[in-house]
């Protein structure tokens, strides 16, 4: 599978090392340096045009309990509901499961710092923004893990066993930017995920991801139309997606959100209005009665890509947006 092994090593080897661990999990368990929280904020800093290292460093981000193929830890932070309802709802927000869509970290970034200047929002969230660091760290930034899986083909799906390698070899030509792994959950980046979602018990799941410019959504509930300018388009589900896992087999609401560009953030106003929208649909669907002062205005929006001034390159040359589009998004 590609990244190669060589690819692994030069990643590990541009890790300064701090705890040795072993991935308890792993079966082939071996040490790993457990990159610190400082030096990944300063990689994660320096790769991401519209996320500095300060910005990471003072996000509040803390240690997951672990760590991806390559020793890096898997960061995540908790922030309070600041209204009275009691309990409140749960949402688990990820960034990043794909490697190489990076807004689909920044923007998460962008969202994390609503949270914590938000006075009044209902819900208990616990965002983990870069959840395939080896995938954005690698040069260039990959797809899938620093074992060549796709970490959104390898959630323990009711039909992985049955249909994800069958998938994968018929239907992507044994793309391997879609390889599902050996087996379900091999991936130590997976299995922590299904473990935040064991613990945390979310009412809500939201996924970021790039490049296809729409608003997925997997789970019994009927779906939202639209967030800002992405708009509803339900792309089906595969075996071993998040989507199929929690949204279909869990029976939790999925949001797939879908930005246009991998490698140019959305402008401002674009991600201000996907952020209001989704805290308007989640509160009306998730809590009884909405509050009055999340029932937004309702007017129509035109927004258009950023593909001007005001969309923020990510990286140099936003090379990833001259790609055609892949066949199969998420
Ligand atoms: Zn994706």
């Amino acid at each position: 599978m590609l990244p190669t092994e060589a690819l692994r090593s030069r990643l590990i080897a541009r890790l300064s090392a701090g705890l040795f661990v072993a991935l308890c999990a792993d079966t082939t368990a071996q040490a790993i340096p457990l990159t610190s929280l400082e030096r990944t904020c300063e990689l994660i800093g320096e790769r991401l045009g519209s996320v500095g290292v300060r910005q990471c460093l003072d996000s509040g981000l803390q240690i997951g309990g672990g760590a991806s193929v390559s020793g890096l830890p898997l960061l995540y932070r908790d922030y309070a509901a600041t209204s009275q309802r009691e309990p409140p709802k749960r949402v688990l927000m990820i960034g990043g499961i794909h490697g190489d869509e990076l807004s689909s970290i920044s923007v998460v970034f962008k969202w994390m710092d609503r949270l914590e200047h938000s006075r009044f929002q209902p819900f208990h969230w616990r965002v983990a923004p870069c959840t395939n660091p080896d995938g954005l760290l690698l040069q260039p930034s990959t797809r899938v893990n620093a074992r060549g899986v796709d970490l959104n083909r390898n959630f323990p799906s009711a039909d992985w066993e049955r249909a994800a390698l069958t998938y994968w070899t018929r239907r992507t030509g044994s793309d391997p930017r879609r390889y599902p792994g050996p087996s379900a959950l091999s991936e130590p980046e997976t299995r922590w995920l299904v473990d935040q979602i064991e613990a945390f018990q979310p009412d809500a799941i939201v996924s970021v991801h790039a490049p296809y410019g729409v608003l997925d959504f997997d789970g019994p509930q009927e779906p939202p139309e639209r967030f800002g300018y992405l708009h509803l388009h339900q792309l089906g589900t595969y075996p071993g997606s998040l989507g199929n896992y929690a949204g279909v087999n869990r029976g939790l609401p999925v949001i797939t959100l879908e930005l246009p560009h991998a490698g140019i953030m959305p402008t401002a106003q674009q991600w201000q209005r996907i952020w209001a929208d989704m805290l308007t649909w989640l509160d009306e669907r998730l809590t009884d009665p909405a509050p009055i002062y999340l029932r937004l205005d309702a007017d129509p929006w035109n927004g258009s890509p950023p593909d001007d001034a005001d969309g923020r390159a990510d990286f140099g040359a936003s090379a990833l947006n001259l790609l055609p589009r892949q066949a199969a998004p998420q």
